[in-house]
């Protein structure tokens, strides 16, 4: 554009003071600005042409009292004020933190402190994400409007622009600090409360702790996701817990106490003398609730001894038989006699 052009868009002469520039593009920034005429060019137009002509003869004014850079900062700010304050206020998105935990934590609950990237402000650009003194130019992708058109199928729909997030202007030199994003990430430790029975894979609302609001906008919430790592011997079914307990079958056959590991604690069952594999006995209210621990029993039977064990039990074997002490084997085996001989 021309300078006459330039006094032409503002509709004043060329003896216009500095402050009646200012009012006129006010005036044409405010009736013109693309949220305020969505979907109308010719606005849009007005509203680019408008802010070039101010910047060209403001910048004019740079030989006279005031400097010039305050003048390019002036209309830096009254261009992304004005485009931040009619931008649509956006909601930060929701992030997601995954984390671990015990069984038995999860079972018994309690605090725990994770630390996660959360973002805040650039202090440095106060969230403008421009570099000090940077110059701004009309975005060429959305021609200043702000929105651009998306196809869906045989219709089309405006979109925020992604060259300019929506803002309409697009600052020549990034803020450093944040690269243009207005914010930053920083490690952040928060202390989350489990609660107890807290099941694998439970998700925990943080809010306020996700992305960043835009243009006044509320902040995204932050979810830890729950991993609840598994106990080697403890299982959960709904509230009720089972354990399955090897045993010597030595002390099977003897009875005796054993250990028992519950989520309050060690404790122990008194096994009855002569105790099978698979039988269950149950502590009351060791399971979540108030509900029960049920406690299996499963005689191991070692793969390979020492020598001493294996003579012991081949005396074992040969007392046994004597002895007649087993009764459902002694019957098979009488059963058998008895068919092969029918
Ligand atoms: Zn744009
Ligand atoms: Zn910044």
């Amino acid at each position: 554009m021309s300078a006459n052009e330039h006094w032409e868009v503002l509709g004043l002469g060329p003896d216009a003071s500095q402050e009646e520039i200012k009012t006129a593009y006010r005036r044409l920034a405010r009736e013109n600005h693309p949220d305020r005429n969505p979907n109308d060019l010719d606005a849009a137009h007005r509203f680019r042409r408008a802010a070039e002509a101010y910047r060209a003869l403001s910048s004019a004014f740079q030989t006279s009292d005031e400097p010039l850079a305050e003048t390019k900062s002036e209309v830096l700010s009254e261009l992304f004020g004005l485009a931040r304050k009619m931008a649509k206020a956006k909601r930060g998105a929701d992030t997601r933190f995954e984390t671990s935990v015990s069984f038995l934590f999860a079972m018994k609950g309690g605090n725990i402190t994770i630390s996660v990237p959360i973002q805040e402000g650039c202090a440095h650009c106060a969230g403008s994400g421009v570099a000090e003194g940077s110059a701004s130019y009309v975005c060429g992708g959305c021609k200043g409007t702000g929105k651009e058109a998306q196809a869906r199928g045989f219709f089309s729909a405006l979109k925020s622009c992604t060259e300019c997030h929506g803002l309409g202007v697009i600052a020549k030199e990034r803020c450093p600090t944040c690269n243009g994003d207005g914010c930053i990430s920083r490690q952040c430790q928060l202390t989350i409360t489990v609660p107890s029975g807290t099941k694998d894979g439970t998700r925990l609302r943080v809010p306020g702790r996700g992305q960043m609001g835009k243009y006044g906008g509320n902040n995204g919430d932050l979810y830890v996701v729950l991993k609840v790592r598994e106990h080697p011997h403890i299982k959960r079914k709904g509230e009720e817990l089972w354990v399955t307990v090897p045993v010597p079958f030595a002390v099977a056959v003897t009875g005796g106490v054993i250990p028992v590991p519950t989520i309050h604690g060690q404790t122990t069952v008194t096994i009855d003398s002569g105790t099978c594999s698979g039988t269950v006995y149950r502590l009351r209210g060791q399971g979540l609730n108030g509900h029960d621990q049920h406690v299996c029993i499963e005689i191991e039977v070692p793969k390979s001894v020492p020598d001493a064990v294996l003579t012991a039990l081949h005396a074992y074997a040969e007392l046994e038989k004597s002895h007649k002490v087993l009764r459902r084997t002694d019957a098979y085996l009488a059963q058998v006699e008895a068919d092969s001989t029918a």
